[in-house]
């Protein structure tokens, strides 16, 4: 579904991205693990199109991903941060891709808002403005929105690092929802039972290198001292 060729990533001359390569195929479920600074989310942005790279290439159901925007459009992302448009309500923040981008019908679009908002459990608050809902609610209309697109990927960036614990569970559980309907995900998380849980493959980055690449069900099997083993002590 996408494939990343010898991928190389600078910022003002120092490398992020060192020769990436991987490929990831429809209904895989795969979970990025790494420390701080290794080049996590830079990936995830370069996957999601929003990122010029340096050498080598990104291709999406076997086309380049910046040769249309169509293509990139059926890339959903999902960031730590929300981002969530605060002069638009969280019905109008869903909508606004699909109106503008794909130039949608009006109608279409708002029943498929409204089923969305039925999904991630917040048709109450279709008409409230971000700063009315909480961390955890606003996660959960981002995700809505990205998947307003009807995306073929979602990537999710440390979706719950900027929420506390009793709200990190509900937006898992919407994210463990999405992964249930069998859509492609790529999920940047620190929540390794959750990783566990609903990953299939664990992506393990250091110094803007793959690592490790490991089936979920071998994580119990890695060589004792490893540094994916060391990573995975100091989490817990
Ligand atoms: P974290 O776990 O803290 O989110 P990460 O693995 O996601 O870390 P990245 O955000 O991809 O790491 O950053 C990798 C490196 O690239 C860091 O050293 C960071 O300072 C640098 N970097 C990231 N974005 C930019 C940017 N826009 N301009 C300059 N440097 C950047
Ligand atoms: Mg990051």
């Amino acid at each position: 579904m996408i494939k990343i060729e010898a991928l190389t990533k600078s910022y003002h001359g120092r490398e992020i991205l060192k020769n990436v390569n991987l490929e990831i195929k429809e209904g895989e479920r795969v979970v990025i693990i790494g420390p701080s600074g290794s080049g996590k989310s830079t990936l995830l942005r370069c996957m999601a199109g929003l990122e010029s790279v340096d050498s080598g290439g990104i291709s999406f159901e076997g086309k380049d991903i910046f040769a249309t925007r169509k293509n990139r459009s059926e890339i959903g992302m999902v960031f730590q941060s929300f981002d969530l448009f605060p002069h638009l309500s969280a019905m109008e923040n869903i909508m606004l891709a699909p109106n503008i981008v794909r130039k949608e019908k009006e109608q279409a679009v708002r029943e498929r808002a409204l089923r969305l908002l039925d999904r991630v459990h917040l048709m109450e608050h279709k008409d409230h403005y971000p700063e009315q809902l909480s961390g955890g609610q606003q996660q959960r209309i981002a995700i809505a929105r990205a998947l307003a697109m009807n995306p073929k990927l979602m990537l999710f960036d440390e979706p719950t690092s900027a929420l506390d614990p009793e709200m990190t569970g509900e937006v898992l559980d919407v994210i463990g929802d999405v992964v249930k309907d069998g859509m492609t995900v790529v999920i940047v998380t620190h929540e390794m039972g959750f990783a566990r849980r609903v990953g299939d493959r664990i992506i393990f980055m250091d110094g803007g290198i793959v690592v490790e690449d490991v089936p979920a069900a071998k994580l119990a099997e890695l060589p004792k001292h490893s540094r994916l083993d060391q990573f995975l002590s100091q989490l817990n």
